[in-house]
């Protein structure tokens, strides 16, 4: 396992589907998905000039990120997996972007911790565009008033939006329905692609893709796409 290698042909990817779709690969940030891989691999990609990882669950970063944070000021934490409410405190403190955001109580959680601590990480709200029953994420017919109450009743900086679409869909309608949703109200930042189908996101506008197995290799099965 390359880990410098295969970051380099996954960044070569992007610039390569920006590039055919008229776009500048600068307005795409590779969002390298950490979760279950150790510090030996994690510290090969900083070696390697990425900056910017995800993580989905506050305890497991918790565990890896603060040292390395500390070490590495420039590195940036996404939050990527379901927030509990009663983990605000320590995902706020942790994450500098937290990307599900997805129901009122956990957008008033996020602001009273914001509020209190001065910290604002960008958020994202996650919409469920499959409309699956098991997976987070807002139902597409409300994110406007959702989009609306977060940033007026709760003044939270949301930044985007972020889809993980079904694993047995084309992913292209879901991207293509994010970006709408996004346009419509007014957020610039589209968080969509993983490693399957990361090019496809690109070309609907993605400007976040979050990469992990095509960077770090396959995750031990028992806890890869656990919620
Ligand atoms: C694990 C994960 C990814 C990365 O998936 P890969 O297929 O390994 O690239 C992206 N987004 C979320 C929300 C994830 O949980």
């Amino acid at each position: 396992m390359n880990v410098a290698a295969n970051l380099a042909q996954v960044r070569a990817r992007i610039a390569a589907a920006a590039r055919a779709c008229g776009r500048d690969p600068r307005e795409i940030t590779l969002v390298a998905v950490t979760k279950t891989h150790g510090e030996a691999k994690i510290r090969a990609a900083i070696a390697a000039g990425n900056l910017v990882f995800g993580e989905n669950r506050v305890q497991e970063a918790e565990e890896k990120w603060p040292a390395l944070k500390a070490e590495f000021p420039g590195v940036r934490l996404h939050l990527i997996g379901p927030l509990q409410s009663n983990k605000v405190k320590r995902a706020v403190l942790l994450f500098d972007a937290i990307e599900t955001v997805d129901r009122p109580k956990l957008a008033r959680a996020l602001a009273e911790e914001m509020a209190r601590t001065g910290r604002r990480p960008a958020c994202f709200i996650e919409v469920n565009t499959g409309e699956e029953a098991q997976k987070s994420g807002v139902r597409p017919a409300e994110i406007d008033a959702f989009a609306r109450e977060c940033r007026e009743t709760y003044n939270l900086p949301v930044e985007g939006l972020m889809c993980i679409p079904p694993a047995d869909e084309e992913p292209s309608l879901h991207f293509g329905l994010l970006a709408e949703m996004a346009r419509r109200n007014g957020l610039r930042q589209l968080s969509m692609g993983m490693s399957a189908d990361f090019e496809i996101a690109v070309a609907f506008g993605a400007t976040h893709v979050r990469i992990g197995t095509a960077i770090f290799g396959p995750r031990p099965s028992f806890t890869g796409e656990k919620k």
